[in-house]
């Protein structure tokens, strides 16, 4: 029997390492690939991620209750017809009792561009209903909003990731790619090796900022006064590129007047950063370049999100750094296709190829596209939390359809939500495993895994890869394509779906053509011949456009906008009952929710658990050892994890790691006005010792 390797990528996050599959004992053979993002590294995570393929816990036939309706009945094995008929069901009775817009879907960033596409599209054409948003809102909305304000255009890195090796100054704010996505840090090592200057921003003392020539601290929520702060350092000391403002950019004297009253003491005592240390910071990005400024989820995921990922790129204009070589602005994506799940309509307000659901001419090309009226398409929707916040509610959805998300877990305030998925009337839950969300599900629907389907995903450089199929999926497990085209015939929609990848592509690149993210020259055979293919790319003759910027911007103007902004506290405030502050992040061996790296055995044995990190000045006054399980509080719930002491994170700061139940019971959905974006880093906490503090 001939054995085939396949070429594709790990199922994990926007990096998207190479890897080939080999099939074999038991399941496949992994090994890393040299890919032009990865270069033949993987982490913990991609290493291991065959693991899940035949794993014990893997479902593999759909589940219902043993007593339908009644979600306190055991799960019980059923035939996909019985687990779809229900399915149908739960949907016409739903429209038909509380209108469309009572049926929804919850997608997620890991799924592929075919697959978010169609689920956009089943959304908005088989159940004709505007419920529709995806967990990418909970990860780079406020980025992708500030880009879009300021560039006219969201992808993540402008840039190719090689290019970070070849900047002389690298300010990473709120980012930790030593954990998150260690392959990534050999650009960051080779830069270091030739000289270059790197500058975190994070009050933790990350592996990251281990490596770093400086470190800053702030409190959280407090990135957007600094930012201004160092803006306000550059227009005194004559840094900013007054001639690069003057032909590439608008609106920046308003910016200028508004950086007036963050003068380097005010900021000192508003963030906690020492004066010389922002200073140098500037000084460095001024004068020791190419340099370029990388924003993450620590700046971002706040009430404030968009505005403070704003001040960062303001400060990136000023210096005249966007669209030089080696230099500019760029935000590190998250999950494995953040960036393409962003594009293609799976977000509450969006139409493929990052078109806009209100825009009357993208929803004529669309709905031409999908051979449908264009009055037939919804209004936007609500967004992430908002929709969830509503679940079960009169006017909110009543079913509700999840796919690749588990947002009992990774959704902030997390009891509220359990409360709202309790209250559905109907709960579908596609998955590989029985996750939080699964367990509360009416119908369980056994997934295939990233190894056993065909697809492309748009990595965190906006290059978009094929992931290929190595083996089939198990005999009773399907695709969600398949599963949502069979939905959609029984809906009456089916002429309008295919549960083949290629065509559903074939079909995105039309949808796309002529959009911000045009995808209509990028073919399969072409990712696969240039590995990768960089958006836009108008045409297949096209080479793609690894480098944003260069000529202009995507602008009426085709100048980038500075936009004003200005410090605001964080929505909730330490106070008497809730000293400190709570911020939320990543471990080296977790993704994501967990759901999947926390059954693999090598995984969990390095980490068995979720340690809250501590500095020791705060345990002491707590009477806490380093080990110890310890309670947190916010005015949402509480969680215990066990300590783990550390002298690298500020003694106002608790850390937690979002990738088990827990932490989110604690985190504050208060929402940015732009970017819908939740405030998972920064809520204000009680911490106790776990015996002292047990009612
Ligand atoms: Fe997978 Fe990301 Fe690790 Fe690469 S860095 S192996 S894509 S999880």
């Amino acid at each position: 029997m001939s054995v085939t390797a396949t070429d594709t990528h790990c199922p994990y996050c926007a990096l998207q390492c190479g890897m080939t599959l080999t099939p074999g004992i038991p399941v496949v053979k992994l090994e890393p690939r040299e890919f032009p993002v990865n270069k033949g590294g993987l982490c913990a995570k991609g290493f291991t991620a065959a693991d899940l393929l035949d794993h014990r816990d893997r479902l593999l036939t759909p589940l219902v209750r043993k007593t339908p309706g009644d979600r306190t009945s055991p799960l019980r094995e059923a035939t996909w017809d019985e687990a779809l008929s229900l399915i149908t069901d739960a949907i016409v009775n739903s429209q038909e009792t509380y209108g469309r817009d009572s049926v929804g879907a919850f997608g997620g960033g890991g799924l592929t561009n075919e697959k978010a596409y169609a689920l956009g599209k089943f959304v908005r054409v088989a159940l004709r209903s505007a419920s529709i948003d995806y967990n990418g809102r909970f990860c780079m909305s406020s980025a992708a909003t500030a880009a879009n304000r300021a560039f006219g255009v969201d992808r993540g890195l402008p840039f190719p990731l090689e290019d970070v090796a070849e900047a002389r100054t690298v300010l990473l704010v709120g980012a930790n790619p030593a954990d998150a996505m260690p392959p990534s840090m050999q650009y960051l090592d080779t830069g270091r090796a030739a000289g270059a200057k790197h500058i975190v921003v994070d009050p933790r003392r990350t592996a990251t900022a281990n490596g770093a020539h400086l470190h800053l601290q702030p409190l959280p929520g407090t990135d957007l006064a600094l930012a201004n702060g160092m803006l306000h350092i550059a227009i005194r000391e004559g840094f900013v590129d007054e001639a690069y403002i003057a032909e590439r950019t608008t609106g920046f004297e308003a910016v200028k007047a508004a950086t007036n009253a963050y003068w380097p003491e005010r900021v000192e005592r508003m963030t906690g950063v020492p004066e010389t240390k922002i200073r140098e910071t500037v000084r460095l990005l001024a004068t020791n370049g190419p340099a370029m400024i990388l924003t993450a989820r620590g700046a971002e995921q706040h009430s404030n999100g968009t505005d403070t990922a704003q001040a960062w790129l303001n400060l990136a204009l000023a210096l005249g750094l966007v669209g030089k070589p080696y230099s500019g602005y760029g935000t590190i994506t998250g999950q494995g296709n953040g960036q393409g799940g962003r594009e293609h309509g799976q977000k509450a307000d969006q139409l493929p190829g990052y078109r806009k659901l209100d825009d009357p001419a993208a929803r004529a090309h669309v709905a031409a596209v999908w051979g449908i009226e264009e009055d037939e398409l919804p209004k936007p929707g609500l967004s992430a939390y908002e929709m969830l916040d509503r679940l079960g509610t009169d006017g909110g959805v009543r079913v509700l359809m999840v796919l690749a998300s588990n947002i009992a877990v990774s959704a902030p305030h997390s009891n509220r939500i359990l409360d709202r998925l309790r209250a559905l009337d109907f709960l579908v839950v596609s998955d590989i495993f029985l996750s939080e969300t699964a367990e509360l599900a009416d119908v369980v629907l056994p997934t295939a895994q990233w190894a056993e389907e065909e697809g492309t995903m748009t990595n965190l450089e906006g290059r978009v890869l094929r992931r290929k199929r190595a083996l089939p999926p198990p005999p009773d497990v399907r695709t969600d394509l398949e599963m949502l085209t069979e939905l959609a015939e029984r809906l009456g929609r089916g002429k309008f779906f295919s549960s083949d990848p290629r065509t559903v592509f074939e079909e995105l690149r039309r949808a796309s053509a002529g959009g911000i993210a045009d995808y209509s020259g990028i073919t399969y055979e072409r990712i696969e011949n240039e590995d990768g293919v960089f958006w836009p790319c108008p045409a297949e003759d096209h080479p793609g456009t690894p480098r944003l910027f260069a000529d202009g911007f995507p602008t009426p103007s085709g100048r980038a906008t500075f936009i004003k902004v200005d410090h605001r506290d964080p929505a909730e405030m330490p106070d008497k009952l809730f000293p400190y502050v709570l911020t939320t992040g990543r471990n080296m061996q977790q993704y994501q929710s967990g759901n999947q790296t926390r059954r693999v055995k090598a995984l969990a044995v390095a980490l068995p658990e979720p340690r809250a990190e501590i500095h020791p000045d705060l345990a002491r006054r707590h009477g806490i050892a380093d080990g110890d399980l310890v309670e947190l509080r916010s005015r949402r719930g509480a969680a215990v994890l066990r300590a783990r002491l550390s002298d690298g994170i500020r003694p106002d700061t608790v850390f937690a790691p979002f990738h088990w139940p827990g932490a989110n019971a604690l985190t504050n959905p208060a929402l940015d006005p732009h970017s819908r974006m939740p405030a998972f880093k920064a809520c204000a906490v009680a911490i106790s010792s776990y015996t002292e503090g047990t009612e």
